[in-house]
């Protein structure tokens, strides 16, 4: 409460987001509500501190306690996806990306990742991302019938194109990814494998889905989407080479000193996340999910792949109620229900427009 008698114009901000958070329906499939826990981290005085460097590695004094704040934060985060090696440092989820890239591929070399309109993340080869500046991105796409990615057709272009990398990974993409035919793929044409599990990651963590860190050769996370930990980003990889171009690429190469408040407040979300309370509650949003898509489809609403088999739903607006996703997006506002328009596969629409919502 110090900020209301010190700075009353900005706490009274903090409050009005406050009320907004508690008294709307939050429907946005990339947010999440922490644990006062992971908010006391992220609040905590470790925001003082200069750690640039890696645990015991240093370039400042004092880094006894934040040392020890990023070490809980690797081991735990290791023990979570069951994988060899971890780097807490990225202060989000584009970021992550930039270092993955970067520790295993040149600017200029060919990459695969899901369309963009279809459920990939822009930092999956938008032309004014990094990604698409740096990298020669090449999409794969869902089937137009039964809206889920062509495996057969992603074989076949990855043959002709013959890509460094293959990114698996979306931000509006409702079922399984199938890493091993992701992996089978890559192994036929000579690829690297990398996953971006940004948005399913809780549901990684609580085996609801099959963990990347088996078949991949690097993964890629934000904390702050299903894992429900702070905003920031991780990079895991069984591969020692790997894991140390990793560190060098995220410290000096593209990051200065890291969040340590902030990577505390991962700590304290990867141990809830290793709790048997964390593993129901994802399994209560997977159960959710599925009955929200049945109770639209019911509705006679086209659900874009007919239902979902993870945290979120694309809903059709457009051919339903003849709707823009847009126009649906500012009529559930009005009623206190907060969702994002999101693009449809094969839309007609331009993506400021969009004819669906995702949930
Ligand atoms: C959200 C997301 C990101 C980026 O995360 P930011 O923290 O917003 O930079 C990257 N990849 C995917 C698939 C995402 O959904």
């Amino acid at each position: 409460m110090y900020l209301k008698n010190s700075d009353n114009e900005l706490f009274q901000v903090i409050q009005k987001e406050l009320q907004r958070q508690q008294s709307h329906i939050e429907l946005i499939a990339s947010e999440n509500f922490v644990s006062l826990g992971v908010l006391e981290a992220d609040g905590s005085v470790l925001t003082n501190k200069y750690a640039e460097g890696y645990p015991g590695k240093r370039y400042y004094g004092g880094c006894e306690a934040v040392d020890m704040a990023e070490d809980l934060a690797r081991e735990r985060v290791k023990q979570l996806f069951n994988v060899k090696f971890a780097n807490v440092q990225p202060h989000s989820g584009s970021t992550a990306n930039m270092g993955a890239y970067r520790a295993i591929i040149n600017p200029g070399d060919k990459v695969m990742g899901m369309a963009l309109d279809q459920g990939g993340h822009l930092t999956h080869g938008h032309p004014l991302s990094f990604s698409g500046i740096d990298y020669e991105f090449y999409p794969y796409y869902v089937s137009k019938d039964e809206e889920v990615i062509d495996y057969d057709d992603l074989e076949k272009k990855a043959l002709e194109i013959q890509p460094r990398l293959i990114v698996a990974g979306a931000s509006a993409y409702p079922r399984i990814l199938d890493f091993k035919r992701f992996r089978e793929i890559c192994d036929k044409v000579g690829a690297m494998l990398m996953v971006d599990m940004a948005h399913i990651a809780g549901l990684v963590a609580a085996k609801l889905h099959p963990n990347p860190c088996d078949y991949a050769d690097i993964v890629t996370s934000t904390t702050h989407k299903t894992l429900r930990g702070p905003r920031g980003g991780i990079i895991l990889t069984n591969n020692e080479e790997i894991a140390k171009n990793v560190d060098r690429v995220v410290f000096p190469g593209i990051q200065g000193g890291p969040l340590m408040h902030i990577i505390a407040a991962k700590a304290a979300a990867f141990k809830e996340a290793l709790t048997d309370d964390f593993i129901e509650y994802q399994k209560q949003v997977v159960k959710n999910a599925k009955v929200f898509a049945e109770e639209f489809m019911n509705l006679g609403y086209h659900v874009v792949s007919n239902g979902t088999d993870n945290h979120l739903l694309l809903l059709d607006v457009l051919s339903k109620a003849n709707m823009s996703g847009k126009k649906a997006e500012r009529l559930l506002d009005d009623a206190n229900i907060t969702c994002n328009k999101n693009t449809i596969p094969y839309d007609t629409k331009k993506p400021f427009v969009t004819s669906g919502i995702r949930l």
